[in-house]
């Protein structure tokens, strides 16, 4: 099969970067080339920035619900590809096919449900206290977005930021993942064949490392959406901030579940191998931590290894496969160098903890699905974000402790709790300081309705994905008619209680 070769969409055109560079798309589970992809520099981002600009006024004149009908065509299309995307998907960044399908699958889900705000983008219109006048609010684009995304869900996440930037009146510019630029580009065909006109959407691609910070300063840039690790989003915070822009950030997590003493430990195993082990621990909302009540701490620890153990390590297409790559040799790296410094700190390595270095696993980044227990939470690994395989097991004494645990890190994103005692469950929603909360289930599974992020240092106080989202890619704008024909003096005139 021949490589592809992948370029930047800018105002309506597949154009090559100026560097005439190119760097290569390979398949994480053994090295092989999928495409080779331009390699962009600032010049590209100016003239993706331009595009946006000059196709802003009309896309913010364009009918909301004829933005919306664009997206529902675009939704309509990706469930037509949805097997190809995932297939795809798979190949470039190794989580196995049905993981893939549902990234696929939310991607989806989120442009149906951003197309549908189309039709609603609700502003309030409230009584206003002098006779003779109107008060309403309405949303009001920004203008243009950056789109800076990570390659863990590299079709949802895109499609949380795209859509309803879109649906709002934005214009983009979408700079994806340097492991993952097919799915980027995919999902730029779908919208353009979905009929959005030129220069509304525009890809750059390219190492965000060269040209990242040049598009979160550039003046045309109104909007910074960023997913993806603290440093970058600290650092990207900074620069724009100094500039007044509006950022919005999704970061990390060192997420956990609490299994009490009432649990149904089954039921737990099934979430902690699910929501530790799937994308091979590489989502934002993995479970790294497992904070076991004693009464049942032993249970868990027997069964969970006994799993970690039988999962079977392998190319995401087999049907085999329980754990596909990590997504690079330096995850790779990243994550075996924490086997040390656990082992240094007093943990143990109950399962796993290991490269595999023989057969087909060899060519690719594999690491064995570990269980650390022994873990105290201030040790490096019930604090860092590994973002592998790894899930490290605490033990408390109580619902209380449980909690302190929990919080005990700076990242508040997911956690949740097995425990059959409906005051333990309450009582955890209440006081966990995460922004996504579980109970009976893993930390995994966030459905596109609900506000989507975290607390604390996972995220700068916005959220994506529900009609928060609406929020982040649009102002608020009040609007007072005044039909009296006089000056009326809002608060003076007839407001108050001893007015006459
Ligand atoms: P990075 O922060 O390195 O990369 C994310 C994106 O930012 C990529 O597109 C990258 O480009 C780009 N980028 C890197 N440096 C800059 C810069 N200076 N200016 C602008 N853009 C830049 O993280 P990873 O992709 O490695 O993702 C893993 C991390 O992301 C984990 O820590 C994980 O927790 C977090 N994450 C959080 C999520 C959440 O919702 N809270 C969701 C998913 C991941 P390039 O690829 O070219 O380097």
């Amino acid at each position: 099969m021949a490589t592809m070769h992948l370029r930047n969409h800018i105002d309506g055109r597949w154009v090559e970067g100026s560097s005439g560079e190119a760097f290569e798309d390979t398949d994480p589970a053994n090295g092989e080339v999928i495409a080779t992809v331009t390699r962009s520099t600032t010049a590209d981002v100016d003239r993706a920035v331009d595009a946006a600009r000059r196709a802003c006024e009309a896309w913010r004149l364009t009918p909301a619900p004829k933005r919306g009908e664009i997206l529902y065509r675009a939704g309509e299309i990706l469930l037509r590809r949805k097997d190809d995307l995932a297939r795809e998907m798979t190949r470039e960044m190794g989580k196995v096919l049905a993981e893939a399908r549902g990234d696929v699958q939310e991607g989806i889900d989120m442009t149906y449900y951003m197309a549908g705000e189309g039709r609603r983008q609700f502003g309030d219109v409230v009584p206003a206290e002098l006779p003779n006048k109107w008060a309403m609010s309405m949303r009001h684009p920004h203008g243009v977005v950056a789109a800076i995304t990570p390659w863990n869900f590299p079709l949802a996440i895109p499609t949380w930021k795209i859509m309803p930037a879109l649906v709002l009146g934005n214009t983009v510019v979408f700079k994806p993942a340097s492991y993952t630029p097919l799915l980027a580009v995919r999902l730029v065909e779908v919208l353009e064949e979905a009929g959005l006109p030129k220069g509304v959407l525009n890809l750059v691609l390219g190492p965000g490392g060269e040209i990242g910070d040049h598009l979160v300063t550039h003046p045309g840039v109104d909007l910074v959406s960023f997913t993806g690790s603290s440093d970058a989003g600290a650092h990207i915070s900074e620069i724009a901030g100094r500039l007044l822009k509006r950022v919005s950030c999704e970061l990390g997590g060192k997420n956990a579940i609490v299994v009490m003493d009432d649990a149904e430990v089954d039921l737990s195993i099934e979430g902690i191998v699910w929501s530790a082990f799937g994308t091979s621990g590489q989502r934002c909302t993995a479970a790294s931590r497992v904070i076991a009540h004693r009464g049942v701490a032993n249970d868990v620890i027997d069964k969970l290894v006994g799993r970690a153990k039988k999962m079977r390590m392998g190319h995401g297409l087999e049907p085999t496969t329980d754990l596909g790559p990590v997504v690079s040799k330096q995850a790779q790296e990243k994550v075996a160098s924490y086997m040390p410094v656990a082992e240094k700190e007093g943990a143990t390595i109950a399962a796993g903890g290991r490269i595999p270095t023989e057969g087909a696993l060899a060519k690719g980044f594999f690491h064995e699905p570990t269980v650390l227990v022994d873990v105290k939470p201030n040790m490096r690994v019930a604090q860092e974000e590994i973002f592998g395989p790894v899930v490290a097991v605490l033990e408390v004494g109580s619902l209380e402790e449980a909690v302190k645990v929990l919080n005990s890190t700076k990242y508040g994103l997911s956690c949740s709790i097995y425990t059959r005692n409906v005051n333990n469950a309450f009582r955890f929603m209440r006081d966990a300081e995460t922004g996504l909360v579980y109970v009976n289930a893993g930390t995994i599974g966030a459905e596109i309705q609900l506000p989507f992020g975290g607390m604390k240092t996972t995220g700068n106080g916005h959220r994506e994905a529900g009609r928060a989202a609406l929020d982040v890619y649009a102002d608020w704008k009040s609007i007072y008619v005044d039909f009296s024909g006089r000056l009326q003096k809002a608060q003076m005139d007839g407001g108050g209680t001893t007015s006459s």
